[in-house]
């Protein structure tokens, strides 16, 4: 027989969604792959029950449902401060997954550079080489998980075709400053490159940090893919519904792309959500405010604990420092924590290009109990893994 394609030669499966698999086989609190485990707003709940009996069975608009649009346009130029069209401005789809590979290859052709900082959501290596481009990685370094400007533009010097920019940032919980983004758009200008955002945790951003959209920066909106999902907003993973947010000489392109990879989102969906993107202010203020709560109550736990970790600006995810265990491979590291300790995490190996080995990931999107739990269990990691050298 034949080879199989080559292409999926150079990445492995999700480690991410390997780990909720092992989680789940040694019944782990499994704070790795970052999904809620509370319920989404009962509004959405109660239209989705609605929407079962009204005929939202067939195919949508291929590019996202009318009435979703029209919500979606409302909710983000209020957010970002500048008129968004619901007809040329906006596709929708089958989460911002399948937005950042549908901007990609809107973006890129085979063999086109693109720039991917370090540690990165490790979606975007995959999605760089099934579109057939080439990443030049620029490093973040913590605690602050700072680019260094003269590395960054020694990137932009080889010629990117786009830089692909995760703010609120997932895995370091960096949210960009202003000042950080403003170079980047100075770069992205002078040496003519996309940039395409991920802005799933737009909501997920803890005071005093801001979030700037990037292309809200003088000159940007016409160069910036936006890319978002309602998956975190709204805690629905599962619904599965993105969206890319441009300017129509790019949504035109992005359109055909998404309409021969997905035709469209569920049907049903798009149509049960809308209620959610009409809540005023209130709810994203809520928002901010629970994952707060969230994010102090495990950063307490672990401090009490005496593990060292990352303090996150935004998003809801917390590195752990595991040097102290001597262990060589992080991977393995997550599988012992999983069988002796009883929790599910990531290996922070999976996000670095670097040769990163003494971080794993835990995600804080679960009700207290369930942080707590993962504390309570987290408390005997040291009688339970004893260090290896
Ligand atoms: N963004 C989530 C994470 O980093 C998972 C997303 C997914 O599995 N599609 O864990």
């Amino acid at each position: 027989m034949k080879a199989l394609s080559s292409r999926t030669a150079g990445f492995t499966d999700s480690v991410i969604r390997r780990m909720t698999r092992i989680s789940n086989q040694y019944g782990a609190v499994n704070l790795s792959q970052g999904f809620p485990d509370f319920e989404p707003p009962a509004e959405i709940l109660k239209r989705l029950e609605q929407v079962a009996h009204e005929d939202y069975n067939q195919y949508s608009i291929t590019w996202g449902a009318q009435k979703l649009r029209e919500a979606l346009a409302q909710k983000q130029s209020r957010f970002m401060g500048r008129p968004i069209d619901p007809n040329s401005e906006i596709v929708v789809t089958c989460g911002s997954t399948e937005a950042m590979m549908a901007a990609v290859m809107t973006v890129t052709d085979p063999g086109d550079k693109l720039i991917v900082f370090s540690p990165f959501y490790e979606n975007y290596g995959a999605d760089v080489i099934l579109a057939g481009a080439e990443p030049i990685y620029v490093p973040l370094y913590p605690p602050e998980f700072n680019f260094r400007p003269e590395e960054l533009e020694a990137a932009f010097r080889q010629h990117p075709k786009a830089l692909i920019l995760c703010n609120p940032s997932n895995p370091s919980g960096k949210v960009f400053t202003r000042q950080e983004l403003q170079f980047i758009a100075d770069l992205a200008g002078k040496y003519d490159a996309y940039v395409i955002t991920d802005e799933v945790y737009e909501h997920i951003v803890y005071q005093p940090y801001e979030h700037v959209y990037f292309a809200t920066l003088p000159g940007m909106w016409e160069r910036t893919l936006s890319c978002s999902s309602l998956s975190k907003t709204y805690s629905i993973t599962g619904w599965r519904l993105g969206y890319i947010i441009a300017p129509p000489a790019i949504t035109d392109v992005a359109k055909k792309v998404h309409d021969f990879l997905t035709v469209g989102a569920a049907a049903p969906l798009q149509e049960a959500v809308v209620p959610g993107l009409l809540f005023g202010r209130d709810y994203y203020d809520w928002l901010r405010d629970t994952y707060t709560a969230k994010r102090d109550l495990l950063l307490r736990g672990l401090d009490d604990i005496g593990i060292e970790h990352t303090n996150p600006q935004g998003a809801y995810y917390v590195l752990l420092d595991i040097s102290r265990f001597g262990f060589d491979s992080d991977l393995e590291f997550c599988e012992v924590l999983a069988r002796d300790v009883g929790v599910g995490a990531v290996p922070g190996s999976s996000f670095f290009r670097e040769p990163v080995n003494h971080l794993i990931r835990l995600h804080f999107a679960k009700k207290d109990e369930t942080l707590n739990e993962a504390l309570n269990r987290l408390e005997s990691i040291f009688r339970k893994i004893p260090a290896k050298k």
